[in-house]
């Protein structure tokens, strides 16, 4: 066991800073910073993610995909604007259940644009009535010679605004527990037609969330992937991975509050001393960076465990949910420290801590973390 980073990892951490803080950032900043960027904007953005090489971390090398292992891709990620880094998490992980199972002909057609980041893709299975239970979707995919339709709506689709195309999780049909059966298809945008919604966010606000309508939205057959049965699971394989990165995001946004709190009680100088030289805002500071260092170093090895191929889905699970919950709390305590401008806008605090609140939702909300930490630690799944 070893806590350094190696010289690899630190390079490749440190030109992630280097893209982040000179390229990305400035695009940011460059933006309104209360509404969804341009789809001309993502696609600038996505040329930049590309050059650096990881638009498609997590496909097989032989598939063109990057060859970087989970922990060196965590160590990207957590480098990343959280904004910029849920939007390549989504579009990564939808060309890895694009390309687990899709025709031959059509994976040549599409695969290359998806690797490259030059057509965003996105996966579409929340629906009004499918969240926490995401099998239980009734958006439907009906066959009718060699024509195929899927009728029903999606809700809070992460890039569906600024996508080419979608990997929607339709239902088709019922197994013989009344359960639905379903299956991925690929809906590509310029040749379907789709409804779509922004939804506004309370964090994150320059992302996009989508409800996304289907009103027999015409698809070729050969896009649809796998077979019947197995969306669910190409989806659990990609939420295992996406959960600790996830958690990597929020700590970045709680490890910006507490330098600006920690900066804020050096210079705040109250009864004749800096705050920071009082013994119960020292505690704070403490707490604060024990909650963001034992985070992160779940979440490094939640991905170390993906590496070895060992099942992750407990810690991964729990690295989530212990990573977003710190996050929170430690931008709670940083506004705390910064007494009145801690809530006014003038440090952003209020602001970080809405964008870390927004992950403890996506990919796993925190009580069903815990019911997956809760099904390996006891044998025994407690949410049915
Ligand atoms: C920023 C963001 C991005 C997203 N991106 C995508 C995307 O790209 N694609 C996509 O398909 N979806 C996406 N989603 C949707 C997301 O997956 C769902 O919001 C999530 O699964 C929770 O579903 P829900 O909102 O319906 O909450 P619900 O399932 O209604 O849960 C509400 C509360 O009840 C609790 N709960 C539920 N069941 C149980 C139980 N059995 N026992 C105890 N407590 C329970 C939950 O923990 C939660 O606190 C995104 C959501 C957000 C906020």
């Amino acid at each position: 066991m070893q806590f350094e980073l190696n010289s690899d990892q630190r390079m490749l951490s440190e030109a992630a800073k280097r893209l982040s803080d000179e390229t990305l950032v400035p695009i940011l900043a460059r933006e309104p910073a209360d509404r969804p960027l341009s789809k001309l904007v993502m696609q600038e953005i996505y040329g930049h993610l590309e050059e650096f090489g990881i638009t498609a971390s997590r496909l097989p090398e032989e598939f063109g995909g990057s060859g970087l292992s989970m922990l060196d891709y965590g160590l990207v990620m957590e480098q990343l604007p959280p904004v910029i880094a849920l939007s390549l998490l989504s579009h990564d992980g939808s060309t890895v259940r694009f390309n687990a199972g899709a025709d031959e002909s059509v994976r040549d057609s599409y695969l290359d644009d998806f690797r490259s980041g030059r057509k965003i893709v996105c996966t579409a299975n929340s629906e009004p009535n499918a969240g926490s239970d995401s099998n239980t979707i009734s958006t439907k995919l009906e066959l009718e010679g060699d024509r195929a339709f899927i009728t029903g709506s999606k809700m809070w689709i992460t890039n569906a605004s600024i996508c080419d195309c979608m990997i929607v999780s339709c239902s088709t049909g019922k197994d013989e527990r009344g359960r639905p059966i379903p299956q991925r298809v690929l809906v590509d945008l310029s040749k379907s037609e789709v409804g779509l919604r922004e939804t506004a966010l309370a964090g994150l606000k320059q992302g996009h969330l989508c409800e996304v309508i289907f009103d027999r939205t015409e698809v070729p057959v050969s896009h649809i992937i796998g077979s019947p049965g197995d969306a669910g699971k190409y989806m659990t394989i990609v939420w295992n991975a996406n959960r600790p990165l996830i958690g990597l995001m929020a700590l970045n946004i709680a490890r910006r509050a507490y330098d600006t709190a920690l900066q804020h009680v050096l210079e705040r100088q109250q009864f004749g001393a800096p705050l920071a030289s009082r013994q119960l805002v020292q505690q704070d500071l403490s707490d604060m960076d024990a909650a963001i260092t034992s985070a992160r170093l779940t979440c490094l090895m939640a991905l170390a465990k993906l590496d070895s191929g060992a099942r992750s889905n407990g810690i991964s699970a729990m690295a989530k949910r212990l990573a977003t919950e710190n996050a929170v709390k430690v931008i709670h305590t940083a506004m705390q420290l910064c007494g009145g401008m801690g809530v006014t806008e003038e440090l952003g605090l209020a602001q970080l801590w809405a964008d870390a609140r927004v992950f403890q939702v996506p990919d796993g909300t925190q009580g069903i973390l815990a019911l997956i930490h809760g099904r390996d630690i006891t044998g025994t799944a407690a949410w049915r």
